[in-house]
């Protein structure tokens, strides 16, 4: 029994209804960026239309009810992953720009030759690089926790990688390339044991399973705004207050200040103090309408329907004759990553295209998940709420008109 109203939700979302080469779209694409819905956008247009000003700064009515808005965003963030407290939010970019900014504030200046940084071998680029450019700096190492041959994490070695030079811990929640879900309660568990701080990158699974960061206890949590159906542009970085109390800025400029003098700065309190130059209001705005309109439907109802698509999926994909899935963990996200017999990813996603599925071909910025099964490539299906199981019959069948074209 369908847990909401699927087509109702979908009325919702504007795009859902566009044609794609004579045929109607299928946006299973969702793992790179999802679809907004019309509360999004009514919400950043009544903002521009009847409250708009520059924040924090204004005495007057507009910047003060510009300024309620950003910080009630804040708050709704805050209650969506379940922080203690408004200040351990900090906005920015995305996920990218929340795990630089804990390499450069939180991590650096811990840093010393010979230390380590333990990652997983399934991370996306942006929970690689930032650290690898940190290392660069400081001599530091990345260790890796590795991939099993099913797209599960090997935490069998994880007490032996935890060493005592081991600084920080940084691992996804929710593979994007994989679709595995990682048993990060026990990552961070095994971590804290030696008191190594943790770094979960939520890009993905933010959108797919309720986040309480308090239960979690990681120390920080970060998530991008396009993926939970907000605007581009924006996320949000949760930290332990004790973590950002002794973190350097990230960037510096107007807002990050208590006062300014050639000879000295004194910075403004958690969380101004990491929010440098005029931010991004209407995105922080727009995506707390979003994460009201997941909380209405509700994470767990979500999750349950999604959960039903993933399992429907899985079982017709793996009938095509020629097509192997790439991660098949017992515990998944909605994505199937599959390769075909003799076709290149690319080929198939064109044809695909043609028939108006929308997915996903490449390495999606996981280049070491794609050395570790010898492939150049993947196919990627990624559903949301929105995508119904006749659609699912449909991606199946545009799959089978890839093989006839190009097999
Ligand atoms: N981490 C994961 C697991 C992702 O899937 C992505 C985006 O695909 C990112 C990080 C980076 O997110 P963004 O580009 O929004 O900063």
């Amino acid at each position: 029994m369908p847990v909401f109203d699927v087509n109702k939700v979908r009325s919702d979302f504007p795009i859902l209804g566009t044609h794609v080469h004579g045929k109607p779209l299928i946006y299973a694409d969702n793992a790179a960026s999802t679809q907004k819905p019309q509360q999004v956008m009514d919400s950043i247009s009544d903002l521009y239309s009847n409250h708009y000003a520059n924040i924090h700064r204004g005495v007057h009515y507009l910047s003060q009810k510009s300024t309620a808005l950003y910080e009630g965003a804040r708050e709704t963030v805050k209650n969506f992953i379940h922080a203690k407290k408004i200040e351990e939010i900090i906005f920015v970019r995305g996920t990218t720009e929340g795990i630089n900014l804990i390499a450069s504030s939180y991590l650096e200046p811990l840093l010393k030759a010979g230390d380590e940084i333990l990652l997983s071998e399934m991370e996306h680029h942006s929970n690689i690089i930032p650290w690898q450019l940190t290392a660069e700096r400081t001599g530091a190492i990345l260790t890796i926790i590795p991939l099993l041959e099913n797209g599960e994490l090997n935490l069998s070695v994880l007490p032996t990688l935890l060493s005592s030079r081991v600084r920080l811990v940084a691992v996804t929640q929710m593979s994007n390339s994989l679709g595995t879900l990682n048993d990060i309660s026990r990552i961070i568990e095994l971590a804290h044991q030696q008191s190594i701080p943790v770094l979960i990158d939520g890009a993905q699974s933010i959108a797919h399973m309720a986040i309480d960061v308090q239960k979690l206890d990681c120390d920080f949590f970060v998530f991008s705004g396009h993926k939970i159906y907000g605007p581009t542009g924006i996320g949000a970085l949760y930290a332990k207050e004790k973590h950002l109390l002794n973190m350097r800025p990230y960037q510096g400029g107007g807002d990050m200040i208590l006062s300014v003098s050639f000879e000295k700065t004194e910075y403004n309190d958690i969380p101004y103090k990491f929010e440098a130059g005029t931010p991004n209001i209407e995105g922080a705005i727009g995506m707390a309408t979003a994460l009201d309109y997941v909380s209405d439907l509700t994470i767990e109802a979500i999750a349950e329907y999604e959960q039903e698509l993933l399992a429907y999926a899985t079982k017709i994909f793996t009938a095509i004759e020629g097509l192997h899935i790439i991660g098949t963990a017992p515990h998944k996200g909605s994505i199937i990553s599959f390769v075909l017999d003799g076709i290149h990813p690319h080929d198939v996603g064109t044809v695909m295209d043609m028939e108006g599925v929308a997915v996903r071909t490449g390495h999606h910025c996981t280049q070491p998940v794609m050395e570790h099964y010898h492939i150049p490539a993947t196919t990627r299906v990624s559903l949301s709420f929105y995508n119904t199981f006749e659609e699912i019959d449909d991606i199946a069948k545009a799959i089978t008109k890839v093989k006839e074209l190009m097999g």
